[in-house]
């Protein structure tokens, strides 16, 4: 029997971030008591021992400093620091190995100098201790109190004697401190915990609220709503977020219009050319004396003019979409431009259209020769379609630094500064001024500026209202017979 094993997917559930910051804050706390708890009652013992050994050391250094002072004013100092410091202290001068008690200050019950009254083996044993190491230290020290205390000694020198300075301070209890701070921490705790409670919902609330917000109004977006607004609130973070998702939703309704656009061009571009053919092969069907050489050949024209709209499209989209690659070979760039107008000379003739064209001898160029010649066609064409009056286009291909400059140049009204710009766009038209001379799908200059931008190669147009337009376009000489 075979088994089948269901895998189930083990994809974590995502909490809520309300929740989430809550736990971390709460972390964030519980790190912050456990350190206080550590230093103020677990190693309280040990620092308040520190400290207390710290300054009883220090009281038996300044004293041993303080020895050249005069009798008075060294039994001041001495004085003073036990009282300020709450410790006893007994200085000896030391002859013959005797120590003779010259000062002896009393702050403190149960001290270990008052307590034992030092005795002379004691005294001198301390005086040897002393005397071996820079200072005598003794923790244990215990004069009847339970807490013990910290017994420091130093040996000086006065008057060319040895000068023994012991000091005793009494440990106080920290057991009482310690209760009191296990109390208050039971307190600090609470306050903590309410507070990183308090801060996660502020702070998860200041984050979470333009993010659900955003949120919605991505959901409405997805819907194919693009009338949204999306808010950012005071984070750099999610401000940013908020500004790419206006931007996204502006491009994606620009987008929506432009297809929508562009769907009801192309069915009428399609229609029209449609209608004209099934029309006239009616009326060649039906009325007798109709089927005639002049609407057999606007059958054709119609014909033509709907593949070529066709193929343009299809060109633009394989342009525009990527998919179309630079297939570079070295040809006459002179060639391909004497033979696209030798494309238009039974126009030229039938209409008494004028294209003349000036080259700097024969220039050889490495590019697309499909795209270029495609790039030609079309602005001829339209210099064609929009040229003035007297019916004059004029082709330019001069060269500057090993670079050829291509421009078409017409006698037509031009095109208003404010329209340039977008002349270029699929489906664009200025005005309804479109002579027809020659067949115009509104996709050219859009052929045109793909076509340039996929060989990298500068293009432009200086137009002026009344007076003409030039376009032109930059490709590298690869050749030329005048370099
Ligand atoms: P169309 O088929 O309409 O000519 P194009 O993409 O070739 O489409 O051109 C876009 C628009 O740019 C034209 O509709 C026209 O308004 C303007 N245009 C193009 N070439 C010229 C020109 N030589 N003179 C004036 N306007 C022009």
């Amino acid at each position: 029997m075979q088994k089948t094993e269901k895998k189930e997917s083990k994809e974590r559930r995502p909490v809520g971030m309300k929740l989430k910051m809550f736990s971390y804050m709460a972390a964030f706390t519980a790190i912050v008591i456990i350190i206080l708890w550590v230093f103020q009652i677990i190693l309280l013992d040990d620092i308040y021992n520190g400290t207390v050994k710290t300054e009883t050391k220090a009281i038996a250094s300044a004293i041993t400093l303080a020895a050249d002072l005069g009798d008075e004013e060294f039994r001041t100092r001495v004085y003073n620091m036990a009282a300020n410091n709450a410790s006893c202290v007994s200085v000896y001068e030391i002859k013959d190995g005797f120590g003779r008690e010259i000062v002896t200050a009393h702050s403190q019950n149960l001290c270990v100098i008052h307590s034992h009254m030092l005795g002379e083996s004691f005294l001198a044993n301390i005086y040897a201790n002393a005397k071996n190491s820079k200072i005598y230290i003794d923790d244990t020290a215990a004069a009847g109190n339970e807490t013990g205390s910290i017994l420091c000694a130093k040996v000086g020198q006065r008057d060319g004697k040895d000068l023994l300075v012991i000091v005793n301070t009494t440990l106080a209890s920290v057991d009482a401190a310690v209760n009191t701070l296990h109390i208050q921490f039971g307190f600090i705790t609470v306050i903590l915990l309410m507070v990183a409670a308090v801060m996660a919902y502020i702070i998860s609330a200041r984050v979470t609220r333009p993010v659900a917000d955003m949120n919605n109004e991505a959901k409405k977006l997805a819907r194919g709503n693009y009338d949204v607004d999306f808010r950012g609130g005071e984070f750099l973070e999610t401000a940013e977020l908020s500004k790419t998702l206006n931007f996204a939703a502006e491009e994606l309704s620009k987008l929506d219009t432009m297809q929508k656009e562009l769907i009801s061009n192309i069915s009428h571009d399609l229609r029209t050319p449609l209608t004209m053919i099934s029309g006239y092969s009616e009326v060649m069907r039906d009325i007798p004396g109709e089927m005639t050489a002049e609407n057999m050949q606007i059958i054709i024209d119609e014909t033509k003019r709907l593949s070529t709209l066709v193929s343009d499209m299809l060109d633009l989209s394989r342009l525009s979409g990527g998919s179309r690659k630079l297939n570079l070979t070295v040809f006459s760039l002179t060639e391909c431009i004497r033979s696209t107008i030798d494309r238009y000379s039974h126009l030229c003739e039938k209409d008494g259209y004028s294209v003349t064209f000036d080259t700097d001898g024969d220039i050889t160029v490495e590019a697309d020769e499909i795209l270029i010649l495609q790039v030609i066609y079309n602005l001829i064409s339209n210099a064609i379609n929009y040229t003035g009056e007297d019916k004059r286009i004029h082709v330019e291909a001069r060269i500057f630094d090993g670079i050829c400059r291509i421009s078409v140049s017409d006698t037509g009204m031009g095109i208003p500064e404010d329209k340039l710009p977008f002349i270029w766009d699929r489906y664009y038209r200025t005005g309804d001024y479109h002579k027809r001379a020659v067949t115009g799908t509104g996709l050219g200059l859009s052929i045109v500026k793909n076509a340039l931008i996929l060989h990298g190669s500068p293009f432009g147009v200086s137009s002026t209202v009344g007076k003409g337009s030039t376009f032109w376009f930059e490709l590298p000489v690869f050749n030329s017979d005048i370099d």
